[in-house]
Protein backbone atom coordinates (compact mmCIF):
# COMPACT_ATOMS: atom_id res chain seq x y z
CA UNK A 1 0.00 0.00 0.00
CA UNK A 2 1.73 2.97 -0.82
CA UNK A 3 1.11 6.76 0.66
CA UNK A 4 -1.19 8.33 -1.99
CA UNK A 5 -3.65 5.02 -1.43
CA UNK A 6 -4.92 6.01 2.34
CA UNK A 7 -7.41 8.11 2.24
CA UNK A 8 -8.64 10.45 4.97
CA UNK A 9 -10.55 7.89 6.37
CA UNK A 10 -7.87 5.58 6.88
CA UNK A 11 -6.34 8.45 9.24
CA UNK A 12 -9.38 7.84 11.81
CA UNK A 13 -9.18 5.38 14.38
CA UNK A 14 -12.23 3.53 12.79
CA UNK A 15 -10.86 3.20 9.16
CA UNK A 16 -7.44 1.94 10.72
CA UNK A 17 -9.64 -0.71 12.59
CA UNK A 18 -10.94 -1.06 8.67
CA UNK A 19 -7.47 -1.92 7.41
CA UNK A 20 -6.66 -4.69 10.26
CA UNK A 21 -9.88 -6.19 9.43
CA UNK A 22 -8.66 -6.05 5.62
CA UNK A 23 -5.56 -7.95 7.16
CA UNK A 24 -5.59 -11.30 6.25
CA UNK A 25 -2.61 -12.47 8.81
CA UNK A 26 -4.37 -10.58 11.40
CA UNK A 27 -4.46 -14.03 13.17
CA UNK A 28 -1.35 -13.93 13.45
CA UNK A 29 -0.78 -11.43 16.19
CA UNK A 30 -2.71 -14.55 18.73
CA UNK A 31 0.36 -16.06 18.14
CA UNK A 32 2.39 -13.63 20.47
CA UNK A 33 1.79 -13.04 24.47
CA UNK A 34 1.95 -9.35 24.19
CA UNK A 35 1.33 -7.74 28.00
CA UNK A 36 -2.59 -6.36 28.41
CA UNK A 37 -2.43 -2.36 28.36
CA UNK A 38 0.79 -1.68 26.43
CA UNK A 39 1.39 -0.45 22.89
CA UNK A 40 4.58 -2.16 22.12
CA UNK A 41 7.01 -0.95 19.42
CA UNK A 42 10.26 -1.95 20.16
CA UNK A 43 10.46 -5.18 18.09
CA UNK A 44 13.09 -3.83 16.23
CA UNK A 45 15.11 -4.22 19.97
CA UNK A 46 13.64 -7.13 21.51
CA UNK A 47 11.02 -8.52 19.89
CA UNK A 48 7.63 -9.73 21.65
CA UNK A 49 7.59 -13.45 23.25
CA UNK A 50 5.76 -15.81 20.62
CA UNK A 51 3.36 -18.28 22.52
CA UNK A 52 5.10 -21.17 21.80
CA UNK A 53 8.33 -20.58 22.90
CA UNK A 54 7.52 -20.88 27.18
CA UNK A 55 6.36 -24.73 26.78
CA UNK A 56 8.80 -25.65 24.18
CA UNK A 57 11.92 -24.27 26.42
CA UNK A 58 10.36 -25.62 29.44
CA UNK A 59 10.33 -29.20 27.78
CA UNK A 60 13.83 -28.94 26.64
CA UNK A 61 14.81 -28.08 30.14
CA UNK A 62 13.29 -30.44 31.97
CA UNK A 63 12.75 -33.46 29.74
CA UNK A 64 15.91 -33.06 27.41
CA UNK A 65 18.38 -31.65 29.70
CA UNK A 66 17.19 -32.77 33.06
CA UNK A 67 16.33 -36.29 32.49
CA UNK A 68 17.63 -36.89 28.39
CA UNK A 69 20.94 -35.74 30.02
CA UNK A 70 23.84 -36.32 28.16
CA UNK A 71 22.22 -38.51 25.85
CA UNK A 72 19.64 -35.98 24.69
CA UNK A 73 22.39 -34.82 22.18
CA UNK A 74 21.63 -37.78 20.30
CA UNK A 75 17.63 -38.55 21.58
CA UNK A 76 16.83 -34.89 21.02
CA UNK A 77 19.32 -34.64 18.38
CA UNK A 78 20.62 -31.62 19.82
CA UNK A 79 23.46 -32.04 17.31
CA UNK A 80 20.97 -30.97 14.16
CA UNK A 81 19.24 -28.33 16.22
CA UNK A 82 21.09 -25.43 14.03
CA UNK A 83 20.40 -27.27 10.89
CA UNK A 84 16.90 -27.05 11.91
CA UNK A 85 16.96 -23.35 12.77
CA UNK A 86 18.73 -22.89 9.57
CA UNK A 87 15.72 -24.12 7.55
CA UNK A 88 13.07 -21.97 9.34
CA UNK A 89 15.77 -18.85 8.56
CA UNK A 90 16.06 -19.51 4.67
CA UNK A 91 12.80 -18.83 3.52
CA UNK A 92 13.08 -15.29 5.28
CA UNK A 93 16.56 -14.55 3.43
CA UNK A 94 15.82 -16.08 0.29
CA UNK A 95 18.49 -18.68 0.79
CA UNK A 96 19.34 -22.36 1.03
CA UNK A 97 19.16 -23.54 4.52
CA UNK A 98 22.26 -25.69 4.19
CA UNK A 99 24.03 -22.69 3.77
CA UNK A 100 23.28 -20.87 6.53
CA UNK A 101 24.89 -21.59 10.24
CA UNK A 102 23.62 -20.63 13.62
CA UNK A 103 25.20 -20.15 17.24
CA UNK A 104 27.27 -17.37 18.38
CA UNK A 105 26.06 -13.25 19.01
CA UNK A 106 26.06 -11.36 16.28
CA UNK A 107 29.21 -9.52 17.34
CA UNK A 108 31.55 -12.59 17.16
CA UNK A 109 29.71 -13.75 13.88
CA UNK A 110 30.26 -10.35 12.25
CA UNK A 111 34.28 -10.70 13.15
CA UNK A 112 34.31 -14.35 12.16
CA UNK A 113 32.32 -13.81 8.96
CA UNK A 114 34.75 -10.36 8.03
CA UNK A 115 37.61 -12.15 8.56
CA UNK A 116 36.94 -15.05 6.28
CA UNK A 117 35.50 -12.78 3.71
CA UNK A 118 38.40 -10.65 3.28
CA UNK A 119 40.68 -13.36 3.41
CA UNK A 120 39.27 -14.50 -0.46
CA UNK A 121 40.43 -11.20 -1.30
CA UNK A 122 44.45 -11.17 0.11
CA UNK A 123 45.97 -8.70 -2.59
CA UNK A 124 43.66 -6.15 -1.19
CA UNK A 125 43.74 -4.56 1.86
CA UNK A 126 40.88 -2.10 2.82
CA UNK A 127 37.49 -2.48 4.35
CA UNK A 128 34.80 -0.41 4.18
CA UNK A 129 31.92 0.58 6.96
CA UNK A 130 29.77 3.17 6.80
CA UNK A 131 30.10 5.14 9.91
CA UNK A 132 25.92 5.50 10.72
CA UNK A 133 25.87 1.69 11.07
CA UNK A 134 24.98 0.18 14.68
CA UNK A 135 28.34 0.76 16.32
CA UNK A 136 29.34 -2.79 16.91
CA UNK A 137 29.96 -3.13 13.49
CA UNK A 138 32.62 -0.69 13.35
CA UNK A 139 33.78 -1.45 16.65
CA UNK A 140 34.48 -5.31 15.06
CA UNK A 141 35.29 -3.66 12.15
CA UNK A 142 38.13 -2.04 13.33
CA UNK A 143 39.40 -5.08 15.30
CA UNK A 144 39.37 -7.00 12.29
CA UNK A 145 41.62 -4.35 10.51
CA UNK A 146 43.78 -4.32 13.08
CA UNK A 147 44.05 -8.29 13.06
CA UNK A 148 44.87 -8.36 9.47
CA UNK A 149 46.95 -5.57 9.85
CA UNK A 150 43.92 -3.71 6.83
CA UNK A 151 42.85 -0.29 6.71
CA UNK A 152 39.26 0.49 7.49
CA UNK A 153 37.46 2.95 5.16
CA UNK A 154 34.64 4.63 6.42
CA UNK A 155 31.99 5.41 3.62
CA UNK A 156 29.21 8.01 2.98
CA UNK A 157 26.03 6.51 3.92
CA UNK A 158 24.60 8.19 1.38
CA UNK A 159 26.54 6.77 -1.48
CA UNK A 160 28.81 3.56 -0.17
CA UNK A 161 30.40 2.73 -3.70
CA UNK A 162 31.87 5.66 -4.02
CA UNK A 163 34.33 4.54 -1.69
CA UNK A 164 35.39 1.43 -3.61
CA UNK A 165 38.49 1.06 -5.51
CA UNK A 166 41.14 -1.46 -6.50
CA UNK A 167 41.97 -2.11 -2.80
CA UNK A 168 38.62 -2.61 -1.40
CA UNK A 169 38.44 -6.39 -0.38
CA UNK A 170 35.00 -6.04 1.48
CA UNK A 171 32.14 -3.67 1.57
CA UNK A 172 30.26 -4.01 4.79
CA UNK A 173 26.96 -2.82 5.20
CA UNK A 174 23.68 -3.19 7.67
CA UNK A 175 20.78 -3.56 5.03
CA UNK A 176 18.32 -1.23 7.21
CA UNK A 177 19.61 1.46 9.26
CA UNK A 178 18.87 1.15 12.89
CA UNK A 179 18.99 4.56 13.47
CA UNK A 180 16.03 6.17 10.49
CA UNK A 181 15.39 2.73 9.16
CA UNK A 182 16.93 3.54 5.96
CA UNK A 183 17.14 0.53 3.32
CA UNK A 184 20.33 -0.17 0.87
CA UNK A 185 19.58 -1.40 -2.34
CA UNK A 186 21.00 -4.35 -1.45
CA UNK A 187 20.94 -5.92 -5.04
CA UNK A 188 22.46 -2.78 -6.48
CA UNK A 189 25.23 -2.26 -4.42
CA UNK A 190 26.22 -6.02 -4.05
CA UNK A 191 26.67 -5.76 -8.00
CA UNK A 192 28.89 -2.06 -7.85
CA UNK A 193 31.04 -4.02 -5.27
CA UNK A 194 31.46 -7.19 -7.15
CA UNK A 195 32.30 -4.36 -10.63
CA UNK A 196 35.07 -2.98 -8.16
CA UNK A 197 36.68 -7.00 -7.40
CA UNK A 198 34.92 -6.57 -3.30
CA UNK A 199 32.69 -8.82 -1.81
CA UNK A 200 29.87 -7.81 0.03
CA UNK A 201 29.05 -8.73 3.73
CA UNK A 202 25.37 -7.66 4.78
CA UNK A 203 23.89 -7.16 8.14
CA UNK A 204 20.24 -8.39 8.56
CA UNK A 205 19.84 -7.47 12.36
CA UNK A 206 16.83 -4.88 10.80
CA UNK A 207 15.60 -7.13 7.95
CA UNK A 208 15.41 -10.52 9.14
CA UNK A 209 11.91 -11.52 9.59
CA UNK A 210 10.59 -7.44 8.80
CA UNK A 211 11.91 -7.19 5.02
CA UNK A 212 12.05 -9.44 2.28
CA UNK A 213 15.58 -10.31 1.36
CA UNK A 214 16.32 -12.23 -1.69
CA UNK A 215 20.04 -13.01 -1.26
CA UNK A 216 20.56 -15.62 -3.72
CA UNK A 217 18.85 -13.49 -6.40
CA UNK A 218 21.36 -10.71 -5.42
CA UNK A 219 24.40 -12.72 -5.89
CA UNK A 220 25.71 -12.30 -2.36
CA UNK A 221 28.70 -13.57 -1.03
CA UNK A 222 27.88 -12.97 2.83
CA UNK A 223 25.07 -11.67 5.32
CA UNK A 224 24.96 -11.98 9.02
CA UNK A 225 21.86 -11.30 11.42
CA UNK A 226 20.65 -11.11 15.20
CA UNK A 227 17.70 -13.48 16.18
CA UNK A 228 15.99 -11.59 18.64
CA UNK A 229 14.62 -8.49 16.57
CA UNK A 230 12.05 -9.22 14.21
CA UNK A 231 12.46 -13.09 14.67
CA UNK A 232 11.73 -12.75 18.24
CA UNK A 233 14.19 -15.43 19.22
CA UNK A 234 14.60 -13.97 23.15
CA UNK A 235 16.98 -11.75 24.33
CA UNK A 236 20.55 -12.70 23.55
CA UNK A 237 19.21 -15.42 21.25
CA UNK A 238 21.64 -16.76 18.38
CA UNK A 239 23.08 -15.26 15.25
CA UNK A 240 23.08 -16.89 12.10
CA UNK A 241 25.94 -16.14 9.21
CA UNK A 242 24.80 -17.17 5.58
CA UNK A 243 28.13 -17.80 3.15
CA UNK A 244 27.28 -18.10 -0.55
CA UNK A 245 27.65 -21.58 -1.48
CA UNK A 246 30.54 -20.45 -4.30
CA UNK A 247 32.34 -19.13 -1.11
CA UNK A 248 32.44 -21.86 1.26
CA UNK A 249 34.78 -24.45 0.62
CA UNK A 250 37.48 -21.58 -0.08
CA UNK A 251 36.42 -19.65 3.30
CA UNK A 252 39.07 -19.33 6.67
CA UNK A 253 37.24 -18.48 9.66
CA UNK A 254 39.81 -17.18 12.39
CA UNK A 255 38.26 -19.30 15.10
CA UNK A 256 38.59 -23.04 14.18
CA UNK A 257 37.10 -24.80 17.21
CA UNK A 258 36.13 -28.39 17.26
CA UNK A 259 32.62 -27.66 16.08
CA UNK A 260 33.32 -26.23 12.64
CA UNK A 261 35.56 -29.47 12.51
CA UNK A 262 35.30 -32.03 9.56
CA UNK A 263 34.69 -34.88 12.49
CA UNK A 264 34.87 -33.17 15.79
CA UNK A 265 34.12 -36.58 17.37
CA UNK A 266 37.46 -37.83 15.99
CA UNK A 267 39.25 -35.58 18.82
CA UNK A 268 42.08 -35.24 16.19
CA UNK A 269 45.45 -33.01 17.21
CA UNK A 270 44.76 -30.76 13.79
CA UNK A 271 41.85 -28.82 12.79
CA UNK A 272 40.39 -29.80 9.18
CA UNK A 273 37.50 -27.48 8.65
CA UNK A 274 34.41 -28.43 7.95
CA UNK A 275 32.96 -29.07 4.16
CA UNK A 276 30.11 -26.31 3.63
CA UNK A 277 29.03 -23.65 5.95
CA UNK A 278 29.45 -25.86 8.62
CA UNK A 279 32.95 -24.47 9.46
CA UNK A 280 31.34 -21.08 10.40
CA UNK A 281 30.68 -22.84 13.32
CA UNK A 282 32.91 -22.77 16.71
CA UNK A 283 31.86 -24.61 19.57
CA UNK A 284 29.35 -26.61 21.53
CA UNK A 285 25.82 -25.35 20.21
CA UNK A 286 23.85 -23.00 22.68
CA UNK A 287 20.83 -25.70 23.02
CA UNK A 288 18.33 -23.77 25.04
CA UNK A 289 18.27 -20.13 23.06
CA UNK A 290 17.82 -22.43 20.14
CA UNK A 291 15.54 -24.27 21.05
CA UNK A 292 13.20 -20.38 21.72
CA UNK A 293 14.34 -19.67 18.95
CA UNK A 294 13.61 -22.95 16.77
CA UNK A 295 9.94 -22.70 18.40
CA UNK A 296 9.70 -19.06 17.87
CA UNK A 297 10.16 -18.83 14.36
CA UNK A 298 7.12 -21.15 13.66
CA UNK A 299 5.05 -17.69 13.48
CA UNK A 300 6.37 -17.55 10.13
CA UNK A 301 5.38 -21.00 8.51
CA UNK A 302 3.80 -20.45 5.63
CA UNK A 303 3.45 -16.48 5.10
CA UNK A 304 4.85 -15.12 2.10
CA UNK A 305 7.52 -12.46 2.69
CA UNK A 306 6.39 -10.12 0.28
CA UNK A 307 3.11 -9.93 2.26
CA UNK A 308 4.80 -9.75 4.94
CA UNK A 309 6.13 -6.58 3.43
CA UNK A 310 3.01 -5.25 2.58
CA UNK A 311 2.10 -5.47 5.88
CA UNK A 312 4.89 -3.65 7.24
CA UNK A 313 4.64 -1.09 4.39
CA UNK A 314 1.15 -0.08 5.42
CA UNK A 315 1.67 0.32 8.74
CA UNK A 316 4.56 2.57 8.43
CA UNK A 317 2.98 4.51 5.50
CA UNK A 318 0.01 5.21 8.31
CA UNK A 319 2.50 6.39 10.94
CA UNK A 320 4.07 8.65 8.80
CA UNK A 321 0.93 10.36 7.78
CA UNK A 322 -0.82 10.18 11.16
CA UNK A 323 2.89 12.28 11.95
CA UNK A 324 1.95 14.57 8.95
CA UNK A 325 -1.24 15.75 9.71
CA UNK A 326 -1.04 15.63 13.82
CA UNK A 327 2.42 16.57 15.10
CA UNK A 328 4.64 19.46 14.48
CA UNK A 329 8.16 19.76 15.21
CA UNK A 330 8.81 16.77 14.09
CA UNK A 331 11.13 15.48 11.56
CA UNK A 332 10.43 12.36 9.82
CA UNK A 333 13.95 10.66 9.95
CA UNK A 334 12.54 7.34 8.02
CA UNK A 335 12.52 7.36 4.03
CA UNK A 336 9.09 8.12 2.52
CA UNK A 337 10.28 6.12 -0.82
CA UNK A 338 8.79 2.68 0.39
CA UNK A 339 11.30 0.46 -1.45
CA UNK A 340 14.06 2.85 0.94
CA UNK A 341 12.20 1.85 4.00
CA UNK A 342 12.63 -0.84 6.54
CA UNK A 343 9.81 -1.44 9.34
CA UNK A 344 10.16 1.44 11.64
CA UNK A 345 9.53 4.93 11.56
CA UNK A 346 12.04 7.57 13.51
CA UNK A 347 11.39 10.75 14.20
CA UNK A 348 13.50 13.01 15.23
CA UNK A 349 12.77 15.92 17.66
CA UNK A 350 14.99 17.61 20.25
CA UNK A 351 13.49 16.98 23.33
CA UNK A 352 12.84 12.92 21.69
CA UNK A 353 14.05 11.38 25.48
CA UNK A 354 11.51 13.39 27.33
CA UNK A 355 8.74 12.74 24.66
CA UNK A 356 9.73 8.62 24.46
CA UNK A 357 9.78 8.37 28.32
CA UNK A 358 6.60 10.34 28.63
CA UNK A 359 4.87 7.86 25.62
CA UNK A 360 6.29 4.94 27.62
CA UNK A 361 4.96 6.01 31.44
CA UNK A 362 1.60 5.84 28.84
CA UNK A 363 1.95 2.64 27.93
CA UNK A 364 3.57 3.31 24.49
CA UNK A 365 6.65 1.38 24.20
CA UNK A 366 9.35 2.44 21.51
CA UNK A 367 12.60 3.77 22.45
CA UNK A 368 15.41 6.31 21.96
CA UNK A 369 18.62 6.96 20.38
CA UNK A 370 20.90 9.60 21.08
CA UNK A 371 21.10 12.55 20.32
CA UNK A 372 17.64 12.79 19.39
CA UNK A 373 15.77 9.70 17.93
CA UNK A 374 12.30 8.27 18.92
CA UNK A 375 11.79 5.31 17.22
CA UNK A 376 9.09 3.10 16.59
CA UNK A 377 9.63 -0.42 15.68
CA UNK A 378 6.63 -1.81 13.39
CA UNK A 379 6.76 -5.83 13.79
CA UNK A 380 3.88 -6.62 11.04
CA UNK A 381 2.54 -10.03 12.97
CA UNK A 382 1.94 -8.27 15.83
CA UNK A 383 1.48 -4.28 15.47
CA UNK A 384 -1.95 -3.51 14.22
CA UNK A 385 -3.34 -0.13 12.31
CA UNK A 386 -5.03 0.79 15.44
CA UNK A 387 -2.02 0.26 17.63
CA UNK A 388 0.19 3.26 15.34
CA UNK A 389 -3.40 4.89 15.28
CA UNK A 390 -3.56 4.83 19.21
CA UNK A 391 0.41 5.55 19.86
CA UNK A 392 0.23 8.74 17.39
CA UNK A 393 -2.57 9.51 19.74
CA UNK A 394 -0.67 9.27 22.87
CA UNK A 395 2.03 11.08 21.61
CA UNK A 396 -0.22 13.83 20.38
CA UNK A 397 -1.36 14.07 24.36
CA UNK A 398 1.70 14.25 25.76
CA UNK A 399 3.09 16.94 23.52
CA UNK A 400 -0.39 19.29 24.46
CA UNK A 401 0.40 18.49 27.79
CA UNK A 402 4.19 19.07 28.47
CA UNK A 403 4.74 15.80 29.76
CA UNK A 404 7.58 14.67 28.25
CA UNK A 405 9.08 17.91 30.01
CA UNK A 406 8.48 16.00 33.48
CA UNK A 407 11.73 16.73 35.39
CA UNK A 408 12.08 12.89 36.46
CA UNK A 409 13.32 12.48 32.38
CA UNK A 410 16.05 14.66 32.61
CA UNK A 411 17.76 11.64 34.15
CA UNK A 412 18.62 8.67 31.66
CA UNK A 413 18.37 5.14 32.15
CA UNK A 414 21.62 2.82 31.24
CA UNK A 415 19.56 1.70 28.62
CA UNK A 416 17.29 3.83 26.53
C1 LIG B 1 21.16 -5.34 16.93
C2 LIG B 1 22.38 -5.20 16.10
C3 LIG B 1 23.58 -5.85 16.45
C4 LIG B 1 23.65 -6.64 17.72
O1 LIG B 1 24.87 -7.22 17.98
P1 LIG B 1 24.96 -8.24 19.23
O2 LIG B 1 26.29 -8.84 19.13
O3 LIG B 1 23.83 -9.21 19.08
O4 LIG B 1 24.76 -7.42 20.46
C5 LIG B 1 24.65 -5.73 15.58
N1 LIG B 1 24.57 -5.00 14.45
C6 LIG B 1 23.44 -4.35 14.10
C7 LIG B 1 23.39 -3.56 12.84
C8 LIG B 1 22.32 -4.42 14.92
O5 LIG B 1 21.22 -3.76 14.59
Amino acid sequence: MTQERLRTRDLTRDGAAELDARNPHADRRELFDLPDGMLYLCGNSLGALPTAVPDRVAEVVRGEWGAGLVGSWNSADWTHLSDRVAARLAPLLGVAATDVAVGDSTSVTLFKTMVAAARLRPGRSVLVVEPTTFPTDGYVAAGVAKTLGMELRWCDAANPTAALDDDVAVLALTHVDFRTGAMFDLPGITEAAHRAGALTLWDLCHSAGAVPVDLTGAGADFAVGCTYKYLNGGPGSPAFVWVAPEHQDAVEQPITGWWGHARPFDLALEFEPAPGVQRMTVGTPPVLGLSALEAALSVFDGLPMEELRAMSLSLTELFIALVDERLDGFEVLTPRDPDSRGSQVSLRHPEAYGIMQALIARGVVGDFRTPDVARFGLAPLYVRHVDVYDAVDHLVAVMEKGEHRDPAYARRNAVT
